[in-house]
C-alpha cells in the first residue's frame, strides 16, 4: 500500500475524512436555492384564514400584515398563531389602519404615533408566539416616502417596511422589483395578485401573465415578492390565486420565506464571518442581536472525498436533509456531488468528521 493510501485508511478508520474540507463561502440564498418566493397579504379581514389555508396547500410562506385593533382581529389570532408555528410571519399594518389620499405631513405625524407603531408590536407579541416583529406595511401606501416616518419605524425595531405605491393610478399592480429594495423602509415588491379593489382601476388575475412575471425573476435568481389582499381573491383550485400558488409551489430550487425574515437574512449574510480555526473546523459568527436576527445562513464547502461525513454544530450532529427549503431558522446539511451545503444559525463552531 502506498503511504498516502495508508494514511487515508488510517483517517477513514478513525472517522476523519481523508481529505480536508475547504470553505468556499456563503451562498446567496438559503440552502443554495436559485431564487426566492415571498408573499405578503394585507388587512384584518375574515378572509385571512382561508387565504393562509390556500397558501399552505402549495407550501408558500407569507407575512400576514394585520391591523391589531381592527375587527375581526380577535377572531383571527388563533389562525395567526398556527401560521407562526408553521413558518409564516405576522407583520404590523398599524393598530387602526388610518388612510388619507393624498397624505399630508400633518396626517402622517398623527397616523405614525407610538401607539400605532409600537402598540401594534406589543399586540402581536402578546397574542402570538412570535418573539419579534420584523416588518411593517404602510396602510393604503400612505406616508411611505416620508423620512421621519421611516425613522420612526426603524427606531421601533422594524427591519423593513413594505410600500403599496400609487393605487389610484394603478402603479401598485406591477412595481417589478425582483431583488432587495435599496431602502428597506420603502420596500416595493414584484406584482399584486388580486382582483381590482380599493381605489384601484384594475387588478391582476391573468394566470399566464402572473406566471410569466415569476418566470423572469426565477430565471435571474432573484426575489419574487407578490402582494394580495385576501378579500380580493377567489379561492379554490380552479381560480387565479390558487392556480398561481400552484405554479410557484413545490420547487426544489426556491426558498419560501416570509418578507421580514428575508430582510433579516440580508443582514446576517452581510455581517457574518466564517473562518477556519483548525483542521476541518470552522467558526461562524456575527455581532447581530439574536432576537432580531434569528436566521440561518448556508455555507458552501468543497468536500472532495465521497466518504460519508458527519457535521457537528457546537458538538451537536446536524441532520442531513433534502426537500423543500421553507424555513428560515432550521439547521441541516445537504450534499450535492463534491459540495456540502451547511445551513446553520451563527454563532457556531462547525466540525467535519
Ligand atoms: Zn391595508
Amino acid at each position: 500500500m502506498r503511504p498516502s493510501l495508508l494514511l487515508a485508511a488510517v483517517f477513514w478508520a478513525s472517522g476523519v475524512p481523508a481529505q480536508e474540507v475547504r470553505l468556499v463561502g456563503p451562498t446567496s440564498w438559503l440552502n443554495h436555492s436559485k431564487a426566492v418566493v415571498t408573499h405578503t397579504i394585507d388587512d384584518s379581514t375574515r378572509f385571512v384564514p382561508e387565504c393562509l389555508d390556500a397558501m399552505d396547500k402549495y407550501g408558500i410562506k407569507a407575512t400576514a400584515f394585520v391591523s391589531t385593533q381592527r375587527p375581526p382581529i380577535a377572531d383571527l389570532w388563533p389562525r395567526l398563531r398556527k401560521a407562526v408555528a408553521e413558518g409564516h410571519e405576522i407583520g404590523s399594518h398599524s393598530r387602526t389602519h388610518q388612510c388619507k389620499w393624498p397624505d399630508t405631513e400633518e396626517f402622517c405625524r398623527g397616523a405614525y404615533s407610538d401607539d400605532e407603531i409600537r402598540g401594534s408590536i406589543r399586540d402581536i407579541l402578546e397574542h402570538s408566539p412570535q418573539k419579534y416583529v420584523w416588518s411593517w406595511a404602510y396602510p393604503c401606501g400612505n406616508c411611505a416616502d416620508r423620512r421621519f416616518v421611516q425613522e420612526r419605524l426603524a427606531a421601533a425595531g422594524y427591519l423593513a417596511a413594505r410600500t403599496y405605491p400609487g393605487e389610484a393610478e394603478d402603479r401598485h399592480n406591477l412595481p417589478g422589483l425582483g431583488e432587495f429594495a435599496i431602502n428597506p423602509y420603502e420596500a416595493a415588491y414584484t406584482q399584486v395578485v388580486q382582483k381590482k379593489g380599493g381605489i384601484a382601476k384594475t387588478g391582476r388575475t391573468s394566470v399566464p401573465e402572473l406566471n410569466a412575471v415569476f418566470d423572469e425573476v426565477h430565471r435571474k435568481g432573484g426575489i419574487y415578492h407578490f402582494v394580495s389582499h385576501p378579500q380580493w381573491l377567489d379561492y379554490g383550485p380552479d381560480n387565479f390565486y390558487e392556480q398561481h400558488l400552484k405554479y410557484l409551489g413545490g420547487r426544489k430550487d426556491v426558498w419560501y420565506v416570509p418578507f421580514g425574515l428575508l430582510y433579516a437574512y440580508k443582514a446576517v449574510l452581510a455581517q457574518t464571518e466564517a473562518r477556519r480555526i483548525g483542521r476541518n473546523k470552522f467558526s461562524v459568527y456575527n455581532l447581530l442581536k439574536k432576537n432580531m436576527y434569528p436566521v440561518a445562513l448556508t455555507l458552501e464547502f468543497a468536500a472532495p472525498s465521497a466518504a460519508p461525513v458527519q457535521v457537528l454544530a457546537n458538538d451537536k450532529s446536524l441532520p442531513e436533509k433534502s426537500g423543500l427549503t421553507d424555513r428560515w431558522d432550521a439547521e441541516y446539511f445537504r450534499r450535492e456531488g463534491n459540495t456540502l451545503y451547511v445551513t446553520v444559525r451563527p454563532d457556531v463552531v462547525l466540525d467535519f468528521k
